[in-house]
């Protein structure tokens, strides 16, 4: 008997002009990641220069059930938060917005924190992983404002000081352990002090399930699924390009290197999205 050969991935279309045919069909939802808002200034965990390398995220078990964990959390995010508030959306994102306004792009699903999109201009999107804008009380399940919290946490920490430490993409900072201990928190406004959480998905978490749903409803109408700046390393975002190739939907990749959803790619483009994105809503917007 002889071995059957082994499958080979198909070849993805890697032209500029294959994906300009796939989003001028219209109906295209975009599935976005950290490599967006690179131009921005907010780093990618998984690139090149990776803070992965040397930094380990807080999960979500971390951050429930150890106070100390969690104050130090706030404390770095305190100052972090500050580059991300700061932070515009760039070419890519304007673009995104543009190329929806003419009706190409329908929804964007974003893996990203960091409101990027919608201040660029686009709507309809869904934060898959949620919004470093609002926080969430982890006793009463309050959902309020960052930039309040902001304001509180400024007046509880006067000395703080408007450090310009090394910021991680969900928007915390390193910082020494004497500034971190001295940190003052506060609680909750709407129950008194229950704990506060950024409304946002931590490693070890599950997104929740009706966010999921809606987003798999989202891919299922689509015409085309276009990834953009995302390796696909977590489940959940890979998903969906899962999904969309099981349902015979063409799945469009724009990322500089290779991405876990390669060999499911129908067009595979491997250059700056700061580059392919306004080139493509000129052509086509
Ligand atoms: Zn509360």
């Amino acid at each position: 008997m002889t071995a059957a050969p082994a499958a080979r991935p198909r070849a993805a279309a890697t032209s500029l002009d294959a994906l300009a045919d796939l989003l001028a069909e219209g109906d295209v939802v975009v599935l976005s990641g950290a490599g967006l808002s690179t131009d921005s200034g907010i780093p990618d965990y998984r690139g090149e220069t990776g803070s992965l390398r040397r930094h380990t995220p807080m999960t979500y078990q971390t951050f429930t059930r150890d106070p100390r964990g969690r104050h130090r959390y706030w404390a770095r995010s305190f100052v972090g938060w500050r580059q991300i508030r700061s932070a515009r959306p760039n070419p890519g994102h304007r673009a995104v917005a543009d190329l929806q306004a003419a009706g190409l792009i329908g929804g964007v699903i974003t893996q990203n924190v960091d409101g990027l999109h919608q201040a660029g201009g686009a709507t309809d999107v869904v934060e898959l992983h949620g919004g470093l804008d609002r926080t969430v009380c982890l006793s009463c399940g309050d959902v309020a404002s960052r930039a309040d919290l902001d304001e509180r946490l400024t007046a509880a920490n006067p000395f703080f000081g408007a450090r310009t430490d090394e910021i991680n993409p969900d928007g915390d900072a390193e910082l020494p352990d004497e500034v971190l201990d001295g940190f003052v928190m506060v609680g909750c406004l709407a129950c008194g002090d229950g704990p506060l959480k950024p409304d946002v998905v931590f490693f070890g978490e599950t997104v929740p399930r009706d966010r999921v749903e809606r987003c798999f409803g989202l891919i299922e109408d689509a015409a085309g699924l276009l990834v953009l700046g995302s390796s696909l390393t977590v489940m959940s975002g890979y998903r969906f390009v899962l999904r969309a190739a099981k349902l015979g939907i063409p799945v469009a990749i724009v990322n500089v290197g290779p991405t876990r959803g390669d060999a499911k790619a129908d067009v595979r483009v491997d250059a700056p999205l700061g580059e392919v994105l306004p080139s493509l809503a000129a052509s086509l917007g």
